[in-house]
């Protein structure tokens, strides 16, 4: 029964999970910025991808074990319209993903809020955060599943509890992964020559998540004085 719950579980979970990062919507952000085209996007990141991307290849092959994918692919969401968002992701060939959408860059009030945003994704790779969410995610499906047999769940609850378990595990150190991402990429950040401090200052205008339970996010507040801490000691 055990590895029949696991199974069911890495096979539902693998599909939820393909996505690392998903910064707030900044709503604020979105209605105050002139709207982007794709083009003018990719035109406004390319001088901070050119910085960026060379030192957190260097981290990320630094910290990887060899044979890992440390080429990082920097590009603009093609739907023009979609919300202020960057995440980090994998593509079927494993290689790294980080991806912004027009709106994000058009809100963004200047480069140093790009490359840190740009560093945060990047540490998430480097960090391994999508395969250690993934595995957080498989083991809460497991408890709960485990525990609902034993108290005789229907195969129908069964299936519910353990969705609830794994969207309780892949959230259980969520904002853990995100204050070490704060972290790094303030690292990656301050070495590819942009100023962190500057660069988070991008907090300021997202919704704040507040201390949810369960949430994905640290309050913003916690996430401004994470990196001015790292870069003080840098
Ligand atoms: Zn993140």
């Amino acid at each position: 029964m055990l590895r029949k719950i696991v199974q069911t579980c890495l096979v539902g979970i693998v599909g939820v999970m393909l996505v690392g990062c998903v910064a707030p919507a900044p709503e604020t952000v979105s209605k105050s910025a002139p709207a982007y085209s794709v083009s003018r996007a990719e035109a406004r990141l390319g001088p901070v991808q050119r910085r960026v991307e060379p030192v957190a290849e260097r981290y990320c092959r630094a910290s990887l074990p060899a044979g890992s994918n440390c080429d990082f692919n920097i590009r603009v969401d093609p739907k023009a319209d979609a919300l202020p968002n960057a995440y980090q992701t994998i593509d079927n060939a494993g290689r790294p993903q980080i991806v912004f959408t027009a709106a994000l860059i058009a809100g963004a009030r200047n480069d140093d809020e790009l490359a840190f945003v740009m560093s945060h994704e990047a540490a998430h790779h480097i960090a391994g955060h999508l395969g250690r969410k993934q595995r957080d995610a498989v083991t809460g499906a497991v408890v709960v599943g485990v525990l609902a047999t034993l108290a005789g769940a229907s195969p129908d609850a069964l299936d519910s509890a353990m969705d609830v378990g794994a969207t309780v595990g892949s959230r259980a150190y969520s904002k853990e992964y995100e204050i070490e991402a704060d972290r790094l990429g303030t690292v990656i950040a301050h070495r590819s020559g942009y100023d962190p401090v500057r660069g988070a200052e991008y907090f300021r205008r997202i919704p704040d998540p507040g201390n949810a339970f369960l949430g994905t996010h640290p309050p913003n507040a916690l996430r401004i004085d994470v990196v001015r801490e790292t870069a003080a000691g840098l």
